[in-house]
């Protein structure tokens, strides 16, 4: 856990969250400000900075982070197998927070690209 870090406090409970989903390892909550009728954040529970910052060592946890969207993306209404999932990595790539997140967004017609 870094202790500064927003969505490790949301891991330890220390903030709210709406879960969605959760295992051992990855937990998925709705983003607060959503950009689509469906709109969550999949994050392992481990603090790992971003994508650029993954060893071998989290080969499983990355694998499960798709695994659980596959999932989602076939049991969300909403979704019905149609979603995008999108890890914005480093601030030129407008990632805010600085703990692996994948954005997981559906529920309406997506355009590409992203911005
Ligand atoms: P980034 O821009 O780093 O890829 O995405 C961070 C996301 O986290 C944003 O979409 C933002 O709305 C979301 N977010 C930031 N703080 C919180 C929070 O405290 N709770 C929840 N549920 N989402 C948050
Ligand atoms: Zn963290």
């Amino acid at each position: 856990m870094s202790s500064e870090c927003i969505f490790c406090k949301i891991v330890a409970g220390q903030i709210p969250c709406d879960k969605v989903h959760e295992t051992d390892n990855v937990l998925v909550f709705k983003d607060i400000s959503p950009s689509a009728p469906v709109h969550y954040l999949l994050i392992p529970k481990r603090h790992i900075p971003s994508l650029a910052d993954t060893t071998q060592e989290d080969e499983a946890v990355l694998g499960e982070l798709q695994l659980v969207a596959g999932h989602l993306g076939r049991t969300v209404p909403e979704l019905g197998r149609n979603f995008r999932i999108a890890a914005s990595t480093g601030p030129d790539a407008g990632q805010v927070v600085l703990h692996l997140h994948y954005h997981l967004i559906g529920g309406r017609k997506l355009t590409w690209p992203p911005g």
